[in-house]
């Protein structure tokens, strides 16, 4: 070995022990006869004095050393004289007392600064030099962060008797709504293996293979159009087991989430447990998403009773014809404000509201003198007793700002996130606080009016709750599947699901989703075979790995927490992938570009 220590680890225990040290010079400092070296590896960084008197040959190499040079150091601890230790620094109150220097290799001066936290460095330049981002520290944690996840993860499933299974990537199509990336064969020209959405059907394979409990740390493929929280590739821990129900699936999902933050993010804070739980119709009817944030209380209430009686025609109107009017509480805001301010609050927050849909957001404010007059241009239409009314509805108490909406529900749902989420960045929640929630009973369909057809909620292997089945027949929309998905801080961390186990079943969900019996069995037949061979019940999990870490490390996307990652438009821009196929290799796949003409 190269070094008999890292740089981290070194204390005033160790004085007078002779090293050798290997690394990167992060810093270094000439102060003429002396020359320090701030030597960096993955373990931490340990200060290097060159002396010119004591040793000649090593301050020249020293001297000629820049950043990022890698290097190889021998020398003797010593306790750092009084006054320079660093408390900053665990090492800080040795340095080492060079003898010799070797350069194994040197560095071109680094595009960015590595030893600074440089958050504002373009990101495009840390991706084309992503080997040298990853030297940064907060890469290094991050990176190691996720390595003790999984290896908790792992640890934890095991000792559940649960086992690690790898599933081919080289696959036929398993949808979970995005596009397939598709593999051209060689072998069989004109045939194309499709890179799985997801193990699912295979996980189920498994299960009907008799394992009963296994997981993978799975690589997962969705050629869709990516966001912050995206990317083309991705991992996750996908899980299966076999003779269990709903209950018994979130019960140790939950457990694992738990341990997971109590043992590798000690520091955070974790939502009581159990974990809440919101009906998916509660989730959209409350916050306006079905991945709500609940480290914060704003939500739409129902006031469609109360407004149907006050003196607003809109109100009155709506709710003849069959639409709610909602209100969202919005606590301590209005108080303060003139009535210049007010008025320019309300019209920016209906900017909003009418950007997502709406007609419209009207608004009043609660006096903060009992005896005072809403304020508002609504205020007028609520007389005295509804003003009761609405404040023991709302909760509202004196200085609060009450918004109201009320439109088609799609249309209040998306006001009502995009409200919460505005004054969410102002509550400046504490991202110290992991508020996990389950939200259930999703529907089993939802409708698409373009390709008019039942688009399955999770995937079509989902089984309907066992009270809905029979829904299947006369009302797919009503049935609610048996899924269940793992929230945090408004991400979903992870869904899953009791599936279908009887061909019988599956074999009434492809009509629905507007697919042939013809294109089901070409595509699905082998599912269909299989459980007509004994398949257990089960069901299964699966968490967004990347999007947990980046939780847990407190990052704000998850191209921070993966070593490797695509930009939004799927480019890796350091390796310049994707790029040009030979006609050589075209040629071989009996493929042909057709391209469009810009
Ligand atoms: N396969 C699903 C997904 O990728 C998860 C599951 O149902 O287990 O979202």
């Amino acid at each position: 070995m190269m070094k008999t220590h890292t740089c981290g680890e070194l204390r005033e225990k160790d004085a007078g022990t002779p090293v050798q040290l290997a690394g990167w010079v992060n810093r270094r400092r000439d102060q003429g006869g002396l020359i320090f070296i701030d030597l960096r590896d993955r373990w931490g960084i340990t200060q290097v004095v060159v002396d010119l008197e004591l040793a000649p040959e090593a301050h020249a190499i020293a001297d000629s050393a820049r950043n990022e040079y890698v290097l190889r150091v021998a020398g003797v601890v010593r306790i750092r004289p009084e006054g320079t230790a660093n408390p900053e620094l665990p090492t800080g109150d040795i340095d080492i007392v060079a003898d010799e220097i070797v350069i194994l290799n040197e560095s071109r001066t680094p595009p960015f600064y590595i030893n600074r936290d440089e958050s504002q460095v373009d990101e495009a330049l840390r991706m084309r030099h992503r080997y040298l981002d990853l030297r940064r520290e907060v890469m290094q944690r991050s990176i190691l962060l996720r390595h003790k996840t999984v290896k908790f993860i792992r640890d934890f499933l095991e000792a559940e008797d649960f086992i690690e299974i790898e599933t081919p990537i080289l696959f036929k199509t398993t949808p979970e709504g995005a596009r397939d990336f598709l593999v051209p064969s060689r072998l069989q020209p004109g045939l194309f293996y499709a890179l799985p959405q997801s193990p699912q059907q295979l996980k189920q394979l498994l299960m009907v293979g008799g394992f009963e409990r296994y997981f993978q740390i799975a690589r997962c493929f969705r050629d869709e159009d990516l966001r912050g929280d995206r990317q083309p590739e991705f991992t996750q821990l996908d899980l299966e087991m076999s003779f269990v129900e709903r209950e018994d699936v979130m019960r140790l999902m939950e457990a694992l989430a738990a341990a997971v933050v109590k043992n590798v993010t000690p520091e955070k804070r974790l939502i009581a447990e159990p974990f809440p739980r919101i009906r998916y119709r509660d989730a959209l009817e409350q916050y306006g998403t079905d991945r709500p944030d609940i480290r914060f209380d704003l939500r739409a209430i129902d006031i469609s009773d109360i407004a149907s009686r006050c003196a607003f025609p809109v109100f009155v109107d709506n709710v003849k014809a069959g639409l709610n009017v909602k209100c969202m509480r919005v606590p301590d805001v209005a108080g303060a404000l003139s009535g210049t301010q007010l008025r320019k609050v309300a019209k920016d927050l209906e900017n909003m509201a009418r950007r997502h849909g709406a007609k419209g957001l009207a608004y009043i404010t609660i006096p903060t003198d009992p005896s005072g007059e809403l304020r508002g241009p609504i205020g007028k239409f609520f007389n005295v007793d509804l003003k009761l009314e609405l404040i023991e509805a709302t909760g509202a108490g004196g200085g609060d700002l009450l918004l109201f909406m009320s439109d088609r529900d799609e249309v209040v749902y998306a006001v009502t996130d995009a409200l919460r989420n505005h004054f969410k960045a102002e509550l400046q929640l504490d991202d110290d606080l992991l508020a996990f929630c389950w939200v259930i009973d999703f529907p089993e369909f939802i409708w698409d009016p373009e390709n008019e057809r039942w688009d399955p909620s999770q995937h079509m292997f989902t089984m309907p709750l066992p009270e809905d089945l029979h829904l299947l027949e006369t009302d797919p929309g009503a049935a609610r599947g048996s899924q269940y998905d793992l929230v945090c801080n408004g991400y979903e961390v992870g869904g899953g699901s009791i599936r279908i186990h009887d061909r019988a079943i599956q074999e009434k969900i492809f009509p629905l989703i507007g697919q042939s019996m013809e294109h089901a069995m070409r595509e699905f037949g082998h599912m269909l075979e299989a459980f007509e061979y004994g398949a257990p019940p089960h069901g299964g999990m699966a968490w967004g790995i990347d999007r947990l870490v980046m939780l847990l490390a407190g990052s704000p996307n998850i191209r921070e927490v993966i070593a490797f990652p695509k930009t939004q438009n799927g480019t890796d821009i350091m390796a310049h992938a994707p790029s040009i196929a030979e006609p050589a290799q075209l040629n071989e796949l009996h493929l042909q570009l057709n391209l469009p003409d810009e």
